[in-house]
């Protein structure tokens, strides 16, 4: 069996890591060809060592004299700068690209994979949340298959699989509902960044821990799930489902429900969707029923977490709307983490930002870069007066 040559994109991250412990365990599978990072030196520098790739990106310039006298006489080559990672994907000793790295930033390189014929796994979801449209649509020209990484995806990916000529009727995506599940929307005002930075099942990066206490994640996956199986708003629906076993369901036309189920463990997601559609044998730990005696469901509160309401509003608005509300939200958690703005703010001004800006609707390119950029200005505009937390310091 030919080896699958791996890029991962984003490589010191949570996913990336995992990843790696993925790979590092079917060596004659798998090999690792790329390997990015956008300012942690250290890690990269060790990982780098430990598996020797073809190359590295650091993006970060200010981090690239250490990285490359490190690795100085192992053999790696050593890249810096965004434009980079567009480089690297397109390189010829590289079959699957895996999106590993948070926001934005995974708009540009993902969709030069594609336009090279790479196939993607997929982890970073805002690539779809900003540009759904034109990421789909150039995979499907290009032939390039997306496999989704996201848990919740990842289920309903293989719900369908077999399912090909049998209509599905709706999905449901299970949301974990945050630490702050059941909280009224006072309490909400004064969570500090370390409240919200504790997820009670999932071990995450910064960014997506918050997205999931605010459910502006859930309503991201929403926008995933929409263009990743082509669906309508109205069959997308969001269930809580506190102990995060059952990852997601699909409902078919004659009422049957499929779900798929696991213990929340992101390694089984992220090696599915490098090895699928085989399914392969591994040792990680295995779900037991008499653990969970009991598996619940509820309604997800949508007056309290207005964000997930914002994104089917984004999906109903169509064009650019879906960009505006994601640059907005990848500054307002910025603030948050900083303390200039306080939990609640952070979605009012998500709601504010998304409004304001101009849809542009069948947007190519250069307007999801325009947009992008006149939401993070107004976001942080809002972010700089709203700050109530430096008026009262
Ligand atoms: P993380 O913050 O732990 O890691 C992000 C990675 O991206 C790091 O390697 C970092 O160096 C790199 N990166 C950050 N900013 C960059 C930039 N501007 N340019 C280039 N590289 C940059 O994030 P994570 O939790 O691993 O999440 C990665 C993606 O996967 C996100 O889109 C997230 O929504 C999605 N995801 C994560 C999980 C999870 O369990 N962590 C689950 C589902 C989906
Ligand atoms: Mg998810």
């Amino acid at each position: 069996m030919a080896k699958k040559r791996i890029a991962i994109l984003g490589s010191t991250g949570s996913i990336g890591t995992q990843a790696l412990e993925v790979i590092e365990a079917y060596p004659d599978r798998f090999s690792l060809q790329v390997l990015t990072a956008h300012q942690n030196a250290k890690r990269l520098i060790n990982q780098a060592l430990r598996y020797a790739p073809q190359c590295v990106v650091i993006v970060r310039e200010d981090a690239y004299e250490e990285v490359n006298e490190a690795l100085a006489g192992a053999g790696i080559q050593v890249y810096t700068g965004e434009a980079s990672l567009a480089q690297v994907v397109a390189l010829e000793d590289v079959d699957m690209i895996l999106a590993a790295l948070v926001g934005y930033a995974g708009l540009k390189p993902t969709l030069a994979a594609i336009v090279a014929k790479k196939d993607i796994a997929l982890a970073n979801k805002e690539t779809l949340v900003v540009a759904g449209e034109l990421v789909t649509r150039l995979a499907r020209e290009n032939g390039v298959n997306i496999y989704p990484v996201d848990s919740e995806h990842s289920a309903i990916f293989q719900c369908l699989l077999g399912e090909r000529c049998n209509a599905l009727e709706k999905i449901y995506l299970t949301a974990s509902g945050g630490p702050f599940r059941g909280w009224s929307k006072d309490s909400l005002q004064n969570v500090t960044p370390q409240q919200a930075l504790k997820h009670p099942n999932w071990s995450m990066g910064a960014k997506i821990t918050i997205d999931s206490a605010s459910l502006m994640n859930k309503g991201f996956e929403v926008i995933e799930a929409k263009w990743l199986f082509d669906l309508r708003p109205d069959q997308i629906d969001v269930i809580v489902h506190p102990q995060s076993i059952v990852h997601s369901l699909v409902q078919f036309q004659d009422g049957s429900i499929k779900a798929q189920m696991g213990l929340p463990d992101m390694k089984l997601p992220i090696q599915f969707a490098l090895t699928c559609p085989e399914r392969v044998k591994n040792d990680f730990p295995r779900f037991s029923f008499t653990d969970y005696p009991q598996l619940t469901f509820e309604k997800p509160d949508r007056e309290i977490f207005r964000n997930l309401d914002l994104a089917y509003e984004a999906m109903e608005l169509g064009g650019t709307a879906a960009c505006a509300l994601n640059a907005a939200n990848e500054v307002t958690v910025q603030a948050f983490l900083e303390l200039k703005i306080d939990f609640v703010q952070a979605g009012e001004i998500n709601e504010k930002v998304m409004r304001a800006v101009n849809v542009v609707q069948s947007p190519g390119y250069e307007d999801y870069l325009a947009v992008d950029k006149e939401a993070r200005t107004m976001a942080g505009l809002f972010c700089s007066v709203g700050g109530f937390k430096d008026q009262e310091g």
